[in-house]
């Protein structure tokens, strides 16, 4: 069986906890793999390594950062099969899902290449009698990303590209369902170059989070992963004194007006909803149909769903793989399972698929629900998964009054060929990220993703302009140089004005 190791000082550690979790592949069911969980000595280690990295890297030229970045960029361009198949092995998603979770990472390398011209700082000439002053942004020092499963290799590069490029050195602690593309991207960091010690990768589980959360030497802590645990990070690593940006899960609605083209809504909320098996954070998994055209949209989108091809994720006829665990797959299931109990009408039932050749793998099919209730579990539940909900509105208020309702504020998306209601929706819904007849709208890289309410804990949004700033703290220098021609000024007990 493999064994996955820590990636620590630029060389792969051994882990000595004797801890190991099982690492599975989603298609067959079977443990390929064991992954080593840290202790919190081990952690401890690890933050060590990376103080002492900080010392020359905090100081390290622009230049340098980039010389590094830029080939890291193309080595990752190099590779990106070779990650989409460690992706695939572990996650369970289709190849070219799995590139595109690649492509979407390198986009946030790609941006980290520019930190020439984002870090350039502030200054304003002759505030004063020769005084001027400058605003600059300095690194934090150790920072800590801790990660979900559902995107193994771009949401650990929605953070470290970033952090290292505002010359903080950094510690991710990837999901141990799906460990190894974490320790590949951190390999080939090295490979492009990176000192030893500026990127490390611990694994482990709760004893390796919560370790990092106590930790002096961690300056601020990057998480996704669900709301529970993301609030859990928030209150914790707050109280001890960290900068902490925590984004948590989802419930993302789909609004269709009457006007829309139903053909594309259709086609939009198949592909968001049921995409990567529904376990992604911007999937869709609430259509609110508004008005008469309820019955013949979610006859499209059962037309859609039922050609969807399910199979293993490195077979390429595939469209759709396996959840990521047995437990998971029947946690989904019993969704399914009671919905009809709690008023649904059960459109497609997924629950009980298999695959020939892969009757161990963590299937099921897809699932539409209609007419769904918005206090039945199945509407109130990041059920994460191919389950997609439709609920009806009479009209679009009653509509955005059910979307905002909603704990959640990650995503939403409004349907319509009326530019007045839709820039109504932009400014009156409740949520991070917003499409208009685009279903999941992940921001591009040098704008910021995040969402609102219990989809995000902390003040800054992740990667763009406010992952720079997360990254980063703020100085203002205050100068004067007199004129030796100058006077003293003497002393003067006067607040400076
Ligand atoms: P998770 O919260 O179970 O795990 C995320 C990370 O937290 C993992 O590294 C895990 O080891 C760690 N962790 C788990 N339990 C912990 C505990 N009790 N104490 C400390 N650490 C703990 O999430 P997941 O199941 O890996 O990922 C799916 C979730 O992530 C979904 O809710 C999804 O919506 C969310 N997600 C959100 C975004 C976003 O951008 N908002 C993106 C991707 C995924």
């Amino acid at each position: 069986m493999k064994t996955v190791n820590h990636w620590i000082g630029g060389k792969t550690v051994e882990g000595a906890s004797g801890n190991y979790g099982p690492v599975t592949d989603p298609a067959t069911g079977e443990v390929t793999t064991q992954v080593a969980l840290a202790s919190a000595e081990e952690v401890d280690a690890a933050v060590k390594v990376a103080q002492e990295a900080f010392l020359s890297w905090g100081q390290s030229s622009l230049a340098a950062r980039t010389k590094v970045l830029f080939a890291y960029r193309a080595l990752l361009d190099a590779n990106r099969d070779a990650i989409a198949e460690l992706i695939v092995a572990e996650h369970g998603k289709v190849h070219s899902d799995a590139l595109g979770e690649v492509a979407r990472g390198l986009e946030i390398v790609e941006l980290a290449c520019g930190i020439t011209t984002q870090l350039k700082g502030e200054l304003s000439t002759s505030v004063s009698n020769r005084v001027d002053v400058s605003a600059i942004r300095q690194p934090l020092g150790v920072v800590a990303g801790i990660t979900p499963f559902n995107f193994p290799a771009m949401v650990p590069m929605w953070m470290f590209p970033l952090a290292i490029a505002c010359g903080n050195t950094f510690i991710l602690k990837p999901s141990e369902k799906d460990p190894s593309a974490s320790v590949k991207l951190a390999e080939l960091m090295t490979e492009a170059g990176l000192p030893a010690g500026v990127l490390n990768v611990v694994h482990g589980d709760k004893v390796a989070v919560d370790a990092l959360l106590a930790h002096p030497g961690i300056s601020a802590v990057s998480f996704v992963g669900s709301t529970p645990i993301a609030r859990h990070i928030h209150t914790t690593a707050s109280a001890n004194g960290k900068r902490v940006q925590a984004l948590g899960g989802a419930k993302n609605h789909m609004l269709v007006l009457p006007d829309a083209d139903l053909d594309a809504a259709a086609d939009a909320a198949v592909s968001a909803a049921y995409g990567s098996a529904g376990e992604r954070c911007m999937a869709i998994s609430a259509v609110v149909a508004v008005g008469s055209i309820a019955d013949e949209l979610v006859e499209k989108i059962r037309e859609r769903a039922e050609k969807i091809k399910i199979g293993p994720g490195n077979d390429e006829t595939s469209e759709m793989g396996p959840l990521i665990t047995a437990a998971h797959r029947d946690k989904v299931a019993s969704y399914v399972k009671g919905a009809a109990d709690q008023g649904a009408d059960v459109v497609l039932d997924g629950t009980g698929y298999t695959v020939d050749g892969y009757e161990n793998g963590h299937w099921i099919g897809l699932s539409l629900l209609d007419n769904v209730k918005t206090d039945s579990d199945a509407y109130r539940d990041e059920i994460f998964g191919p389950v997609l909900c439709v609920l009806r509105a009479e009209t679009y208020e009653e509509g955005v009054a059910l979307i905002n309702a909603s704990p959640f504020g990650n995503g939403t998306a409004i349907f319509t060929r009326d530019g007045g209601a839709a820039r109504r929706f932009q400014l009156e819904i409740q949520a991070g990220m917003v499409g208009v007849n685009v279903p999941i709208p992940v921001p591009v890289g040098y704008h910021s993703f995040g969402g609102w309410k219990d989809s995000l804990f902390g003040d800054h949004h992740i990667y763009g302009n406010d992952g720079i700033h997360f990254y980063t703290r703020g100085k203002v220098v205050t100068t004067r140089w007199p004129d030796p021609a100058d006077a003293p000024a003497g002393v003067d007990l006067g607040f400076p004005r």
